[in-house]
């Protein structure tokens, strides 16, 4: 008997130390997150400061505004966006190739092709690798919660979808309809993998077998890489506390979404070309021209695109 014990403490020291060594950082440079403290985090601060991403004051402590500079900082520079400051982020970060906030570059929006259409994803036309974000804004700092109530924290989309979606929902108070809150913004693929494994994990732990699980998941979670949400031009607009499909909020959007340049993205008459079951609350930055000529004509993005094309 105390041999097992033994042996259980010497398996607890090994993965122990294993794990220590594994989070050892090369170069010199200490990897930090949330909660880390000291010099290391005081300059990673003044970096980021320099850089222009607001890390708050220089004082030494990780806290939610270094974490929300370091997730921009990453989303900039089209590194893995976890908000922690490990090796590849610091390395990047101290080195001449750090992109600062403000772009001098002013290059093509990412969500737009080169031909000036709305980037595709979907099932077939996953999120291209190494794609990295134009302007991305935090939800609950930039936007007025008078009139949209954003329901996470730290929820992030791109300033000029996040510009669009407020003008939008001003323009529905003025109507007399309000009561609007967003969901979802952007999810990072990384996110998204996490999404769908804690589904497949609900639906196992109610019985269901895992293969069984993976595609009931699939039914309402879209596959990791293939949800539009990575671009950061989408937003799921619901109403708190109801069912968004038949209220009057669905109502207004339907009829005025178009003139803001957002599109219902899954309609009910075009699930088999989609890809997806209709959602109600699902609408996609587009610009106000690609909207207009998508509701006169009744196509879905992926008609629209193709359309165009062959032109
Ligand atoms: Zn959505």
């Amino acid at each position: 008997m105390k041999r097992k014990t033994d042996l259980q403490v010497f398996a607890f020291i090994l993965v122990l130390t294993s794990l220590l060594t594994a989070s050892q950082p090369v170069l010199g440079a200490t990897a930090l997150s949330k909660g880390s403290k000291g010099s290391e985090v005081r300059r990673l601060q003044e970096r980021l400061t320099e850089l222009g991403f607001e890390p708050g004051k220089a004082d030494g402590v990780y806290g939610n505004a270094t974490y929300l500079a370091v997730l921009l900082f990453q989303s900039r520079n089209g590194l893995d966006m976890d908000g922690a400051a490990g090796n590849a982020t610091l390395n990047l970060l101290y080195s001449e190739n750090a992109q600062g906030k403000v772009r001098d570059d002013l290059g093509e929006k990412p969500y737009v092709t080169q031909d000036g259409l709305p980037l595709l994803v979907n099932l077939n036309q996953p999120f291209p690798d190494g794609y990295i974000y134009y302007d991305l804004v935090v939800m609950n700092q930039y936007c007025d919660q008078s009139i949209v109530k954003i329901k996470y924290d730290n929820m992030l989309a791109e300033k000029e979808a996040v510009d669009a979606l407020l003008s939008m929902l001003q323009a529905a108070k003025q109507d007399g309809i309000r009561n609007w809150q967003i969901s979802a913004a952007c999810r990072t693929v990384t996110e998204q993998k996490r999404l769908m494994n804690s589904r497949v994990n609900s639906y196992v732990k109610n019985g269901m077998s895992k293969k069984k699980a993976q595609s009931a998941a699939r039914q309402t979670v879209a596959e990791p890489g293939c949800s539009e949400h990575h671009l950061g031009t989408c937003f799921d607009i619901t109403v708190p506390g109801v069912s968004f499909a038949g209220t009057k909020q669905h109502k207004w959007l339907l009829e005025h979404c178009w003139d803001y340049g957002f599109i219902l993205r899954y309609a009910e008459d075009k699930t088999k070309i989609t890809g997806f079951t209709a959602e109600a609350w699902h609408y996609r930055y587009v610009g106000r021209e690609h909207a207009l000529a998508m509701k006169e004509q009744n196509l879905c993005l992926e008609e629209y695109v193709e359309m165009m094309r062959q032109r």
